[in-house]
């Protein structure tokens, strides 16, 4: 490999987050920071957009899988078409920021704004990490929450544009386990906003099908080589690395998985998702709808797929010991 691939390679991840920071940072000491927001986050997007073509993880995921049109569907209607109808935004944590900050209503306060900013931010991220991380747990947990979660990982490749691929529902549950507990301390709007930015570029960068390299970042960020495991078809992989910004709660409550290979390119669920936008909103509604998502036999699949795992860990161990010393 060519070493200033293997240099683009390290330097993706931390170039793309920087550049949508120092970006978001300019927009929010400017006169409409939540317009320009929108602007940095798209020249963001369509930067990542372009840099995937040039340096693919899985090349066969940049073929159209049809779906284009609903990912953005979806994105638009859970993360901005209230911001958008009104004309003043896109992403929907900005809302909340707006929301709340006008509302004094059941704050029980208590949030230290005598720290510095970036501080605040870190506080920040972790308490609504905390959120993030069991309303996902929850949602691959309980049959009746994965209903709408499952539309998310229905997907067949990982790219830029399905990031925001998740049912209103599902987002909206994992938009109030994260933002109100913010709100009940007291977090100031900068804050909320901040959150907001952190969360959109590296959400964007967990789904990005780049071909790079995360190291030690693996072990603190919700990297793109963690977001693939978690959208592996195998579901003792795939029930795993729940975070959606930071890894601390996978490390602390043992969802973490990281193992030295690489992340396998079968991706999706066993269930079948609806065509058409309506028609996956509706799905989860009805009977017949829950069915289709759950697939004929969730439960024996999992634990074939268990078994098969075991199987296979223990031919691994055989395989060693039956091989003599040289
Ligand atoms: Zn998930
Ligand atoms: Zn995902």
């Amino acid at each position: 490999m060519a070493p200033i691939h293997t240099l683009a390679r390290w330097l993706a991840w931390p170039a793309f987050l920087g550049l949508g920071l120092t970006g978001s940072a300019l927009a929010f000491q400017s006169q409409s920071p939540v317009l320009n927001f929108v602007f940095v986050y798209l020249g963001t997007f369509a930067l990542l957009g372009l840099a995937e073509r040039l340096m693919p993880f899985e090349p066969a995921w940049l073929e159209n899988d049809g779906e284009t049109a609903n990912d953005i569907a979806h994105t638009l209607l859970t993360k901005g078409v209230v911001e958008v109808l009104s004309g003043l935004g896109v992403v929907f944590p900005m809302l909340a920021a707006k929301v709340f900050a006008a509302s004094q209503f059941l704050r029980i306060g208590g949030w230290p704004v005598h720290l510095p900013l970036p501080l605040q931010v870190v506080l920040a991220l972790i308490i609504a990490e905390f959120g993030l991380y069991w309303a996902h747990r929850l949602a691959h947990e309980h049959l009746n929450l994965w209903r709408f979660h499952a539309l998310h990982h229905s997907v067949e490749r990982l790219w830029v544009v399905n990031t925001g691929r998740f049912h209103v529902v599902d987002s909206v549950f994992k938009i109030t386990l994260s933002q109100v507990p913010l709100y009940l301390l007291g977090a100031p709007v900068e804050v909320f906003l901040w959150v907001g930015a952190v969360t959109a570029f590296i959400g964007i960068l967990t789904h990005c099908n780049l071909d790079v390299v995360t190291g030690p970042l693996d072990y603190i960020f919700s990297t793109p080589r963690l977001h693939r495991w978690h959208h592996s078809l195998n579901l003792r992989e795939g029930n795993s690395n729940y975070g959606e910004n930071l890894v601390l709660f996978d490390q602390i409550f043992g969802t973490y998985f990281n193992p030295d290979r690489e992340p396998g390119r079968h991706i999706g669920i066993t269930g079948k998702i609806a065509k058409g936008f309506l028609a996956q909103l509706a799905q989860p509604f009805s009977r017949k709808g829950q069915r289709q998502i759950l697939g004929s036999k969730p439960k024996a699949y999992y634990e074939a797929q268990i078994a098969a795992e075991l199987e296979r860990e223990r031919a691994e161990k055989a395989k060693i010991v039956l091989t003599p010393k040289s």
